[in-house]
């Protein structure tokens, strides 16, 4: 059967859709996956013709009794006149509302238009009405309705269709209208079932309407659905609200400009002109130029290497343009306002904003005003997304994270999965699928899901030269953590702890000890960890203690140091959450606090876990016990985990590479003392006990169980508790004890036994098992720290005022930069790290007088 779509309206994540058959039967088409399929019937539009083969359900709910389920269906090519076919198949009704639905319609008190089951239903839910005067759009916050406006009061319809909701539909339009389902409030038990009248649809005036010649006749040019606008009606873009975006300053005229400028460049000028850049990253010329060339790319590239640029200047270049997919709010609001301070016009469709900030963007995409589309992967899929860009050229899809949409990575969202669909509605588009993480299995996960299976593979080298690694025994966490933050005052860092408790107890004694430090974790109130978050970004305080909760999405690029006092599940998350310090390329810290008590609580959560991941989630655990537990340079077992050789034998920039030539004693004596008392007790106590002892304990477990007869009692004093306890982690570190993971009792191992028979043990001595930490001041290098610090004042005056975190005006690296060449003209500006044209036109006159001015005041 031959059929007409007439309307689309929107349902959950799917569309409800109207048909008209040639013989004039009105159906509502259902999909048969409906419940399973979140985007079902997307595939309709209004205008096309559909050859379907459909049955009723087996119950029908009168009055809905259009309801056909579709088991097969084929797209035949569209008819012109919609509106013409609609009405000579099912000839509208022309008036008031009163004449809707048999007359049966009555308004209720919120003025709202329904038919109730007392009053009488029609045995029909879907008609076609012209009515008599115009439709007047009304809005509160979580609906639109249209207002059909009399003298005594009037009445209004919910709308629920796809297109873009217009101020006014004209008197005479052909609208579609249909009933909702019978419903009645929860706190009115015994009230009446009523079926509410919703707005569906309406066509332009004058298409095929009586009055302007006969139906059908006339050139009817196409319906108006999608463009949304009936000729006449006012447009959309005279509307006041359409710039306000809070929070995010609109595109200046010549910003519009400068981007058809921009348009005309190639790659590296693009770069210098508008990023401020001087040269590409590594791999970032080759994917950029893959792209350009409209081949499917895939880049695996560590975070902090720059992947941003890889879409963010493609899209410059493209005439239409450029969606990007992800999954993290805050980064993709972080990046739109980068983005803008740039001169960029981007923009992004989101769960945060509100309808008028929704409309705002769609109508500046429709206009072509956009270059970058930012859009979590839940927004991309709904039905008016999905519309918006079958309707706008886009060149390329850029799916970030797209990891995420790989069961086999470490963070997967089913939603991703949806995705290949959208791949498919843009054929034209070049698709670059981007993440930092990604194992072979993995890539070609990806590959298959987006169904790239050509696309070329760009692995960049996940080698963070910039960060210094280094893994501390974790004795005493606060003493450690005040000594980390003493050398590194005033720096930007986050601590990452594993619990929420951790967490907030940490930061109350960093507090306490003078330090601005904030939590966050999950168990804090939305618009608290936000507002957290904020302050961090905007440099209002420099410590952020976090669960793992923290980070998705900072792109902070001046995070000097990243402390953990946890042990990470696995090397993944680890290299995650040092990858954001250091973005700027400048020095950062990290510091790993290695305690063998954290594998026990991990490996207790792996028990947890559905048995099917426990091997795989011990096996990466094993990886980060390696890791932490080496003694080589400390970038081989990391970057060899991601499947890169790392072939240096001596990195420079981490405690082993730095480490002064091994000064590892001779632990032989210590470990011979230690592995007989474990012997001679049973091997069935934990190092705590064994310590009791060996240091001549009067303890009631130990004489209880007469251990001070043994020949080990008390012969351990040189050491104190502590020491041994660093000595004992030593020991099992190196393998001559095995602890047992459920009761945490020590045994020996056959390498253990060896230490009876002459074995050397070497290792750190306890007074120096606590390492010196590294210090790095923010901006090392030979700068102007006086002249840094007026930069930095400035830039944050400036950054307040325009309500953005400072880095977003300027990277302290620029600062740094201008503090160390000290440019006086604009063209020594320009020149600098991060300074393009609009940054030049914006703030070297904020900054140069400054300059200057330090200058001139030292030579009086
Ligand atoms: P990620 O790969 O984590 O997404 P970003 O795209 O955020 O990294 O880039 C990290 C930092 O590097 C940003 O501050 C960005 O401005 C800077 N950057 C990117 N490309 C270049 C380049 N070619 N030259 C200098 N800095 C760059
Ligand atoms: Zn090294």
């Amino acid at each position: 059967m031959k059929v007409v779509i007439v309307a689309k309206t929107r349902m959950g994540g799917g569309a409800c859709v109207g048909a008209l058959t040639f013989d004039g039967r009105s159906l509502r088409l259902i999909a048969p996956d409906r419940d399973s399929n979140p985007a079902f019937n997307m595939e309709y539009n209004v205008g096309d013709v559909w050859d379907v083969n459909a049955e009723a359900p087996e119950y029908l709910d009168p009055p809905h009794v259009e309801n056909v389920i579709v088991r097969h269906k084929r797209r035949l090519p569209p008819i012109d006149d919609v509106a013409g076919f609609a009405q000579r198949q099912m000839p509208p009704v022309a008036g008031g509302p009163e004449a809707l639905f048999d007359g049966l319609a009555q308004v209720a008190g919120s003025g709202a238009l329904y038919i109730s089951e007392e009053g009488g239903a029609p045995p029909y839910s879907t008609m076609f009405w012209q009515p008599d005067r115009p439709l007047q759009r009304v809005e509160d916050a979580k609906r639109v309705r249209y207002r059909y406006e009399t003298e005594d009061g009037g009445c209004t319809l919910t709308f629920v269709g796809f297109q873009d909701p217009i101020p006014e539909i004209p008197a005479g339009s052909l609208v579609r209208v249909s009933l909702a389902h019978w419903w009645r409030p929860d706190e009115m038990p015994q009230g009446e079932l009523r079926c509410y009248v919703q707005l569906s649809g309406w066509f332009a005036p004058g298409n095929g309407a009586p009055g302007d010649g006969p139906p059908g006749d006339e050139p009817q040019g196409r319906v108006s659905f999608g463009d949304g606008l009936p000729p006449g009606a006012n447009p959309p873009r005279g509307l006041p609200f359409l710039d306000e975006e809070p929070h995010s300053p609109s595109l200046r005229e010549d910003d519009t400009v400068l981007i058809r400028e921009a348009q005309q460049m190639d790659p590296a000028a693009a770069l210098k002109q508008v990023f401020g850049f001087d040269d590409f990253r590594p791999l970032q010329e080759e994917v950029i130029d893959n792209v350009l060339n409209k081949r499917d790319t895939l880049a695996v590239m560590p975070t902090g290497s720059g992947k941003s640029l890889c879409f963010q200047l493609p899209a410059l270049l493209f005439p239409g343009l450029t969606v990007v997919v992800s999954p993290l709010i805050s980064l993709m609001e972080d990046q739109v306002m980068q983005l803008r301070e740039m001169g960029v016009a981007a923009a992004y469709l989101n769960s945060t904003l509100d309808y008028h900030s929704y409309l705002g963007a769609v109508e500046r995409i429709r206009q072509g005003g956009v270059r970058l589309l930012y859009a979590a992967p839940e927004t991309l899929l709904r039905p008016e997304t999905l519309l918006l860009l079958e309707q706008t050229p886009v060149d390329c899809l850029t799916i970030d994270e797209a990891h995420c949409i790989s069961e086999w990575g470490h963070d997967f969202r089913p939603e991703y999965r949806q995705l290949t669909d959208l791949r498919r509605r843009l054929p034209h588009a070049v698709c670059l699928a981007i993440t930092a993480t990604a194992t072979e299995h993995v890539r070609q996960d990806i590959k298959d899901s987006l169904e790239i299976p050509e696309a070329q593979a760009y692995v960049a080298s996940f080698n963070r030269e910039n960060l210094f690694l280094q893994v501390a025994a974790k004795t005493d966490i606060l003493g450690q953590t005040l000594a980390f933050l003493r050398e590194r005052r005033g720096q930007a860092g986050i601590i990452y702890c594993a619990t929420r408790k951790q967490v907030d107890g940490l930061t109350e004694q960093l507090r306490a000890n003078g330090y601005a430090a904030l939590p966050y974790h999950a168990g804090l109130a939305d618009d608290t960890r936000r507002r957290h978050q904020r302050q961090f970004m905007h440099d209002d305080v420099e410590i952020i203690v976090a669960t793992v909760a923290f980070g998705m999405g900072i792109n902070k690029s001046n995070v000097r140091f990243i402390l953990h006092v946890d042990l990470p599940k696995n090397l993944e998350s680890y290299y995650q959450q040092i990858g954001r310090a250091g973005r700027d390329g400048l020095p950062a810290d990290c510091l790993l606090l290695y305690s063998y008590g954290d594998v026990h609580t991990i490996n207790f959560f792996i028990q947890e876990q559905d048995p099917a991941q426990q091997p795989g989630a011990r096996a990466r655990l094993e990886a980060m016990i390696g890791f932490a537990e080496t003694n080589l340079c400390r970038r081989q077992p990391l970057l060899n985990y991601f499947g890169e050789a790392y072939d240096e034998d001596n990195c420079d920039n981490c405690d082993n590479c730095t480490k002064e030539q091994q000064e590892l004693a001779d632990l032989t004596e210590a470990a011979q003392k230690f592995l007989s008392c474990v012997k001679r007790t049973g091997e069935i106590f934990g190092a705590s006990h064994i310590i009791d002892v060996l240091r001549g304990s009067q303890s009631k477990k130990v004489l209880s169980r007469g251990h001070d007869k043994l020949s080990t009692y008390n012969i351990g004093r040189e050491f104190s508790k502590k020491a041994w306890k660093q000595l004992a982690r030593q020991f099992i570190q190196q393998g001559l004890l095995r602890q047992d993971m459920t009761h945490g009792s020590l045994k020996l191992t056959k390498k253990g036994y060896e230490v009876f028979r002459g074995r050397t043990v070497k290792g750190v001595l306890p007074q120096k098992a606590q390492r010196t930490t590294r210090s790095t001041s923010a901006a090392a290098g030979p700068h102007d720290s006086e002249l840094f610090e007026l930069l930095r004042a400035r830039r944050r005056e400036l950054a307040d005022e325009a309500g953005l975190p400072p880095y977003t005006v300027f990277h302290d690296r620029t600062l740094v930069e201008m503090a160390t060449h000290f440019p006086h003209t604009e063209s020594e500006f320009a020149a600098l790290y991060g300074v393009g044209q609009v940054k030049l036109e914006r703030y070297a006159g904020e900054f140069l007088p400054i300059i200057r001015e330090y200058f001139a005041g030292g030579e009086d």
